[in-house]
């Protein structure tokens, strides 16, 4: 018997006859004598629906409300999903978040889950009854308000349940079956990865493959989750039920660095289109302005990500260029306008017609000459790079969104990670 987590996103979920493909594969798991807790999405399109919804109410809301909006997608899909399961002869109910409760941040929109007490849905889920729980929310304790994870949060809601009822497996169902060398919609050589390492996937995910939100990794780096991405849309009898000595068998597997023996020098590739340039001309080359740059935009809690500063060539004038996400340019631009006083004057010039693409490996560490043949390739296609950034084991370039995708597909087949 295993303590199993599930969890099925919305295009698994998409209408009443795909929640009844995943009650089989639930029903499946029961049958076998496994024990399951079950995490829903919102029904595909449903939440997009639900935000333009708040947006057209009024431009500028109570984020508290936004999320009282929301999070009501999911409530229905694991209404659902219970409703079914009962007609199968499956015992289940449905739990939303606050009835855990699962305990979050009070930073609404993108809360963090703080605390989850396990132990009642561990026993209940022990009975054989399914606990079939709403994805992407919780409870902020203080106020007692519904709050939502972040776009994607289901995947970390899955994660932090497999953490608080201690599972011996977090299986993320959803609409490809595993984890590719990069975005299989994007690149059809892409190659399924058996395994992939926790840092590798931490990376991939917060560099734009949108597979798992990147906070699921996290959180299930940190626990030591077994954290496995297979399809829902494999037929449910075709499926074996969960066995912990069989779990490499199907999907991918993200797991411990020293699990993987066939270690490519560069494992994934990824690309992220939301990204925004701002170049600052002009501004002194003096000590403390990068402070005075940087410090309004990180009091607004503006995240930026990829810095240049070019070399004045005057030796009293400077260019920076940095980028932020692009739902964050138009608030960024108003920041350093506010800021313009205290950093002098300064012209701007930005862009959101740009994209990061970013190559993945811990080969990295142990291996020389990975960027360069990144930006050879990328010359030789007359790709022009804007910026780049690096860590131990990534490298990402900036450059136009037109060359997004030719770029993917350029370095996926120079590092040798086509499918053959
Ligand atoms: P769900 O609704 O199940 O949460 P998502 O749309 O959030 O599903 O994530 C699955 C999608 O992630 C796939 O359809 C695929 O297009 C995309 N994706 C991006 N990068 C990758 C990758 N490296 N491997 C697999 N899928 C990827
Ligand atoms: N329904 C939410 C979203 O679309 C959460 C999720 O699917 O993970 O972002
Ligand atoms: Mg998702």
């Amino acid at each position: 018997m295993a303590v199993v987590v599930m969890k099925f996103g919305g295009t698994s979920v998409a209408d009443v006859d795909r929640i009844r493909n995943v009650a089989r594969h639930v029903k499946r798991e029961v049958d076998a004598g496994n024990k399951v807790a079950v995490i829903v999405s919102a029904m595909a399109g449903t939440t997009n629906q639900l935000v333009a919804w708040v947006n057209d109410a009024s431009k500028s809301y109570d984020r508290r409300e936004y999320d009282a909006v929301v999070a009501t997608g999911e409530q229905i899909t694991a209404g659902l999903l219970a409703i079914v399961l009962q007609s199968m002869g499956v015992k289940a109910r449905s739990w939303q978040g606050w009835q855990i409760p699962i305990e979050t941040s009070a930073a609404h929109g993108s809360a963090r889950i703080a605390n989850i007490d396990g132990k009642a849905l561990r026993d209940r889920i022990e009975t054989g009854e399914v606990a079939v729980v709403t994805g992407f929310q919780g409870i902020e304790p203080e106020h007692q308000r519904v709050a939502t994870l972040g776009r994607g949060g289901s995947d970390t809601s899955a994660v932090a349940i497999a953490v608080a009822v201690n599972a011996d497996v977090c299986d993320i169902y959803t609409d490809v079956d595993g984890v590719y060398t990069t975005d299989p919609r994007i690149v059809q050589k892409a190659r399924r990865l058996p395994k992939i390492s926790y840092e590798e996937m931490l990376e991939m995910a917060s560099l734009g493959s949108k597979v798992l939100q990147t906070r699921s990794v996290e959180l299930a780096m940190v626990h030591r989750v077994r954290l496995r991405v297979l399809s829902s849309f494999v037929a449910p009898d075709q499926m074996s039920p969960v066995r912990l000595d069989k779990l490499e068998d199907i999907g991918t597997i993200v797991t411990d660095e020293d699990e993987i023996v066939e270690q490519q020098v560069v494992s994934g590739i990824a690309y992220a289109k939301d990204e925004a340039k701002i170049t600052i001309l002009k501004v002194a080359d003096k000590p403390g302005i990068a402070a005075r740059i940087f410090g309004p935009l990180s009091d607004a809690n503006i995240n930026v990500d990829m810095i240049v500063q070019n070399v004045a060539s005057d030796g009293k004038s400077t260019d920076m260029t940095f980028t932020v996400q692009s739902a964050e340019l138009s608030r960024t631009l108003d920041v350093l306008k506010a800021a313009e006083k205290d950093i002098g004057h300064f012209e701007v010039q930005s862009s959101a017609d740009v994209a990061k693409i970013s190559v993945i490996g811990i080969g990295m560490r142990s291996h020389a000459g990975v960027a360069a043949g990144m930006f050879k390739a990328l010359a030789d296609k007359g790709i022009n790079i804007l910026a780049i950034s690096t860590s131990e084991i990534k490298i990402s370039v900036l450059i136009d969104a037109a060359y997004a995708e030719l770029a993917v597909r350029t370095l996926h087949t120079m590092y040798g990670l086509d499918a053959v």
